[in-house]
């Protein structure tokens, strides 16, 4: 292997050393706020609570029980929206779902219930990675238990995004060394790419979201330019009231109701190496980064997901066989 293998390989194991001597606790902030929501909610009241406090997820509490019950994520919402869909003429019923619902609403429309995985906050971060990886998980929540009632308690969340800003925060001395451009570690999708223009519906969106269980669309003009990105979260703010029929509305008008905060879209080149991408992700809110050439036409998209199965897996084989 070329001294350029050599070096990512070093790199990615510098990488791999922190995140088996750092805990999932110490990606938290000194202080930090979490909203709980109480499993009797109505499904309509927390989308504007999500919407009040900036924030697109939240785990919930059964106060009957006194357990955690759960991470409430934009794909409970698209699993009501697709409720409504195949049950229009239920939408009173839809207006009084409270999130204990939502398991129901699983069965009612034939998906399979996610995982509910958590981790304890002090264990390995190594751990939670693979954690996220083997579920599919974009976000998990660190539960403990409460040294004086016994009971659990959920101590925060942690994202895919915090583990990789927290990655690149601490670990510059190592990304400096992942010197090889996405093309040839072949990071990320570039075929069959789910994409839409700015005249389909947010519906037509959510229903390509969940035929290839993805969190994000490239939206496209008519020669393949990226134009924007649809994300999972975008249909919070479009239901918001319980306004299932404005779903009708064309990805171009759902678009403009983003935050004022939006933190944008990101984009590189295949001739970009990890390096730069973690220098972004140093520096920016990033979610994905969506591949373009020069001419700003769609190549490809890299998940957070993708990155993180790179840094953590790439020829982890090969290391155990060597006893590494
Ligand atoms: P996201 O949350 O961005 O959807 P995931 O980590 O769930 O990302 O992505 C799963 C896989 O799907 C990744 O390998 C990613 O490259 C790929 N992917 C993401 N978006 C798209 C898309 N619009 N079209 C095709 N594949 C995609």
């Amino acid at each position: 292997s070329s001294p350029l293998d050599k070096e990512q390989m070093q790199g990615l194991r510098g990488i791999r050393e922190f995140l088996k001597v750092r805990t999932s606790y110490d990606v938290l902030p000194l202080s930090f706020r979490l909203v709980v929501l109480d499993n009797d909610l109505l499904i309509k009241k927390s989308l504007n609570i999500l919407i009040q406090n900036g924030i697109v997820s939240a785990p919930l509490w059964d106060s009957r029980n006194s357990t955690f019950a759960g991470l409430l994520t934009s794909t409970d919402y698209i699993n009501v929206i697709q409720y409504y869909c195949q049950f229009p003429e239920d939408l009173d019923q839809v207006d009084k779902f409270r999130l204990s619902s939502l398991r129901e609403i699983e069965r009612a429309i034939g998906v399979l219930p996610l995982e509910t995985v958590s981790v304890h906050p002090m264990r390995p971060l190594y751990e939670a990675c693979r954690r996220m990886l083997k579920t599919r998980a974009r976000r998990i929540p660190l539960v403990d238990i409460d040294d004086e009632t016994g009971r659990e308690t959920v101590v925060s969340v942690i994202t895919q995004y915090r583990i990789l800003k927290f990655i690149a925060v601490n670990n510059e001395q190592h990304t400096m060394l992942l010197k090889k451009p996405v093309r040839e570690l072949g990071l990320g999708t570039y075929r069959n790419l789910a994409v839409a223009t700015m005249n389909n519906s947010v519906l037509d969106v959510i229903h390509l979201m969940v035929k290839h269980n993805i969190s994000a669309v490239p939206i496209v003009d008519r020669d393949g330019k990226l134009l924007n990105v649809f994300e999972a979260v975008d249909v919070i703010p479009c239901i918001k009231g319980g306004a299932y029929d404005e779903l009708s509305a064309t990805v171009g008008d759902a678009l403009s109701r983003r935050a004022d905060d939006f933190a944008g879209i990101y984009t590189c080149g295949e001739d970009d190496r990890l390096d730069s991408i973690f220098d972004t992700v140093r520096k920016s809110r990033v979610h994905r980064l969506v591949v373009v050439d020069d001419d700003s036409r769609l190549k490809g998209i890299i998940s957070l997901s993708d990155i993180l199965k790179y840094v953590l897996l790439y020829g982890e084989e090969e290391d155990a066989i060597r006893g590494n």
